[in-house]
Parts: C-alpha cells; sequence; structure tokens
C-alpha cells in the first residue's frame, strides 16, 4: 500500500526564499572558513594517495597464493572461474611439472572491471589459492587494459604485508617460515627433499 507524505507547510519566510538562500550560503561560507583554517578537520581522505583503513574480512584486490618455492598455488581446476557470476576469470591451464600435481595456470586473468567482488571466488577454491585480503579497496587506473589484472600481478605480494599467524601467506618466499626453513636447511638441519616434501604434503 502507498504511503502518503504530507508536503511541508513553509512558513512566510521560507515561502519567500531570500532567508532561506542567505541561510544556505552562511552554512556554505562557515565550512569554507573552517576548511581552510583548520584543514585536519575536513572529513575526507586525500584518496588515492591516502588509503582507507578497512577491516580484515573486506573484499578487496585478489592476490594468488604462493607455495614455498614460489610458483602459484592454483591447480587450475577451474573452480573459481565456474563459480564466478560476472565472468571475470579467464584461466588457461598447461601441464605442471611436478608429479604430483597434474595442473597448473599458463596464465590467470581477472577484469576488475567486471567483478563484482562478491568473494565467490575465493568460497569456490578447494586449495586456498585466491583470496581477496590485500586491503586495497577501491582501484584507480588510468586505462581500462590496466584493470585486468595477469598471473604476475596478483602474485607480487610480500609475506612482510600479512600477519606472522597467516601461515600460508608466511610460507611464501620472504615469508617466516620460509627463512625459517632456509636457515634449517642452510644449517644443515634438513635437506632440499625435506623441506619440498613438507612444502608439499601442507599444499594442495
Ligand atoms: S569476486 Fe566474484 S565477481 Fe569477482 S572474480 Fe571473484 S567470483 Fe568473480
Ligand atoms: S579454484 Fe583455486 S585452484 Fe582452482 S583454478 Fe581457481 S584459484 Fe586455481
Amino acid at each position: 500500500m502507498a504511503k502518503i507524505i504530507p508536503r511541508p507547510q513553509l512558513s512566510l519566510l521560507e515561502q519567500l526564499y531570500f532567508v532561506e538562500v542567505f541561510k544556505g550560503m552562511a552554512l556554505t561560507i562557515k565550512h569554507a572558513v573552517r576548511s581552510l583554517a583548520k584543514p585536519e578537520t575536513i572529513p575526507v581522505l586525500n584518496y588515492p594517495e591516502v588509503q582507507p583503513e578497512l577491516p580484515a574480512e573486506h573484499r578487496s584486490e585478489h592476490r594468488l597464493m604462493k607455495r614455498a618455492d614460489g610458483t602459484s598455488r592454483c591447480v587450475a581446476c577451474y573452480m573459481c572461474q565456474t563459480a564466478c557470476p560476472a565472468r571475470c576469470i579467464t584461466i588457461v591451464a598447461e601441464e605442471s611439472p611436478d608429479g604430483d600435481i597434474e595442473k597448473r595456470p599458463a596464465t590467470f586473468d581477472i577484469d576488475w572491471l567486471l567483478c563484482v567482488f562478491c568473494g565467490l571466488c575465493v568460497e569456490a577454491c578447494p586449495c586456498d589459492a585466491i583470496r581477496m585480503d590485500t586491503g586495497k579497496a577501491i582501484l584507480v587506473e588510468d586505462s581500462r587494459d590496466a584493470f585486468i589484472a595477469n598471473k604476475d600481478r596478483l602474485m607480487d605480494w610480500s609475506p612482510a604485508d600479512y600477519p606472522a599467524e597467516d601461515i600460508i601467506s608466511q610460507e611464501a618466499p620472504g615469508g617466516l617460515l620460509n627463512e625459517q626453513a632456509l636457515a634449517a636447511m642452510q644449517g644443515g638441519m634438513f635437506s632440499a627433499g625435506d623441506v619440498a616434501d613438507v612444502a608439499d604434503k601442507e599444499t594442495c
């Protein structure tokens, strides 16, 4: 049923408009003077130079997770591409040189102009190979082509940008676990084969 909203009754002064116009101008001038006198109080960000602080759960730019040897954890199963409602993921698979893994992505592209940031690709992945936890919320580029993220760009992240308790991130090259594994190996505690075996058991 339609809801009827009564029209506000205007007083004689309001019907003249001039008083209301001057009140509006006074408010505008007040904000302009305050912004000039105290710029730190302006409730805006110098975006994109200053990125907004977002909660950890925010679905932001994607990244492809890495194994301890730096290769992608993705096994090119196409689950994310199939689940994607925007059809913005394009994967081309190739045979993996690793005998225990059938396939790997030769190319992995996401068109962020089509993406609706629903997170279904992350949910669908059986290998925790794709995440949307980079904290880069709003994309700024100067050409349409730059919005298509390829595999190199999706894998261009550092373990140092993620918490120490994020084990899978820390397993990647440069991460704490990777450094510990390398130090242990160099100290003669493990062989390269042992480290590779551990990495294999922990990955998809
Ligand atoms: S977030 Fe949603 S729309 Fe974007 S790539 Fe993933 S599944 Fe597709
Ligand atoms: S669902 Fe995961 S493992 Fe499968 S293709 Fe997508 S990112 Fe790769």
